[in-house]
């Protein structure tokens, strides 16, 4: 893919980059090797002055970041706003937090005194998407810069100049410009990179496709790797649930970042008594989102980041619909080769539809009818994927019960999944392993090592 700046909404190519070429990589991977010596000796206090200056610049440029990430995939200026203070909140928490979630941890054994002790791997590569161009890189260099590792970014090909911005700030903040570098490069070269010694753990987020690939060149060279891919996840709605609320939040799920989050809600569960009246009030909240140019305040949503994706959605919708699911809510692409895809909702989900067996990472919601609380979870987990689910109930204990049931990363009773710093996030199945954020995501590249003295 070019590594260019392709504006989504008018469909116009704003700036080329030429990729760089093996060798200027390499001089790059050096340098970040030799200066991960250097980061990790630094003290805790040093990090967390460069990781709250580096919150504090991205408040200030906010709204040059927010304008970047409308040009390069569509997403609203006001969506980048919020995205670029949670950002923030971030740096800010691995500042405060870093030190005591990395501590020494004294373990009786036989010893006069054991210990586990967490210590920096060296040079991280992080292949990320173009989703959340700067939070899905932020949650990962927070805790890892902290932790004394340095970052190598691979960014997704269509979001070249946020992943320049990020770097900008992290040097401008006091970070040894080799402790975070940016690679404009292409994924022909993120085998070469991975197979090298001095590259000692990559984290993926995107496709699966994507993920299995690196997950097994970094095998082939026992190296650690965390992913983070798809979902298609389950928000259920029992009988007793407030359904106007659940119905609001639904919408609001489902269109988050224009339904292209791998934590949106996409698979509707709703109990019979209930889904009529679901489907009708949630028909309601889409159809008053108002899409529109993502530079503009006034718009709620934007245009898919790139035509091909749109594309892509609609033959998973037309293929579906061939297989039997039911339009609701019609909508779409106007024309084929168009980013702009107005939300859409589908009934009559059945195994062996595409939209049952696949993510549809776009904002098209899939209703699926149960006949009970027990049948709600087992459609909820006949999945392959398991990242962020929600039940809906007014019984909050019935729904803590049937938290403990669901296959996935995270379940929220009554609320809209998010991410956030606190608790860790990831999934299971073909969502991916390992956790980001938390102290759970610092402890995911370190050696945690035993310390035993006699
Ligand atoms: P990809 O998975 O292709 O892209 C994500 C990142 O991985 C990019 O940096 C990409 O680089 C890189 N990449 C792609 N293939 C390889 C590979 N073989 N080896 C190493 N790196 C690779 O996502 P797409 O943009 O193609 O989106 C397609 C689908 O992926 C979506 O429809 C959605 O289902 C899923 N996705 C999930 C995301 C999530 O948040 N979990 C985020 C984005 C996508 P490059 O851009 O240069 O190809």
């Amino acid at each position: 893919m070019a590594i260019e700046t392709y504006n989504p909404h008018t469909g116009r190519v704003l700036r080329r980059f030429t990729p760089f070429s093996w060798a200027k990589t390499e001089r790059i991977l050096d340098q970040a090797h030799r200066a991960a010596a250097k980061w990790q000796a630094t003290p805790f206090a040093h990090r967390a002055d460069v990781l709250r200056a580096a919150a504090a610049l991205l408040r200030e440029r906010q709204d040059d970041l927010a304008r970047t990430m409308a040009l390069e995939m569509g997403k609203p200026v006001t969506d980048g706003r919020a995205e670029v203070q949670k950002c923030a909140a971030c740096c800010e928490f691995y500042a405060e937090h870093a030190e005591g979630f990395l501590a020494d941890e004294v373990v009786k054994t036989d010893a006069s005194r054991s210990f586990i002790s967490y210590q920096p791997l060296g040079v991280v590569l992080a292949i990320m998407p173009w989703n959340f161009p700067l939070w899905q890189v932020v949650r990962f260099a927070a805790p890892a810069l902290m932790a004394g590792n340095v970052g190598l970014l691979k960014h997704a090909s269509n979001v070249p100049q946020c992943a320049l911005a990020l770097e900008k700030i992290f040097h401008d903040a006091g970070l040894p410009p080799a402790c975070f570098r940016t690679l404009l490069i292409g994924s022909d070269l993120v085998e070469k990179l991975l197979s090298d010694d001095r590259v000692r753990a990559a984290t993926l987020t995107g496709s699966e496709g994507a993920g299995a690939s690196v997950a097994a060149i970094a095998g082939a060279h026992i190296k650690k790797t965390v992913l983070e891919l798809g979902g298609s996840d389950a928000f259920i709605v029992l009988a007793d649930a407030d359904v106007a609320l659940a119905a609001k939040t639904a919408a609001q799920a489902r269109m988050i970042n224009t339904g292209q989050s791998c934590i949106a809600a996409k698979r509707f569960i709703v109990e019979k008594p209930v889904i009529k009246d679901f489907i009708s009030q949630m028909k309601t909240h889409l159809l008053a989102m108002r899409p529109g140019d993502p530079l503009d305040d006034a718009t709620q949503y934007g245009p898919l980041a790139r035509p091909d994706l749109a594309d892509e959605l609609t033959k998973q919708v037309n293929d579906s619909v061939e297989q039997g699911a039911k339009v609701e809510l019609f909508g779409g692409q106007a024309k084929p080769g168009t980013a702009l895809f107005r939300p859409m909702i589908l009934s009559n989900i059945k195994p062996g539809q595409r939209a049952y067996e696949e993510e549809l990472f776009g904002p098209v919601a899939l209703v699926l009818e149960a006949k009970n609380a027990d049948d709600a979870v087992r459609l909820a987990n006949d999945s392959r994927f398991g990242l962020g689910a929600a039940i809906w109930t007014s019984d909050s204990k019935k729904g803590e019960a049937l938290a403990r049931q669901i296959e996935s990363g995270a379940v929220f009773v009554n609320g809209l999944v998010k991410s956030m710093p606190e608790l860790p996030f990831g999934g299971v199945k073909k969502s991916g392993y390992g956790r980001e954020l938390s102290y759970l995501g610092i402890r995911e590249f370190v050696n945690q090592k035993s310390v035993w003295i006699g």
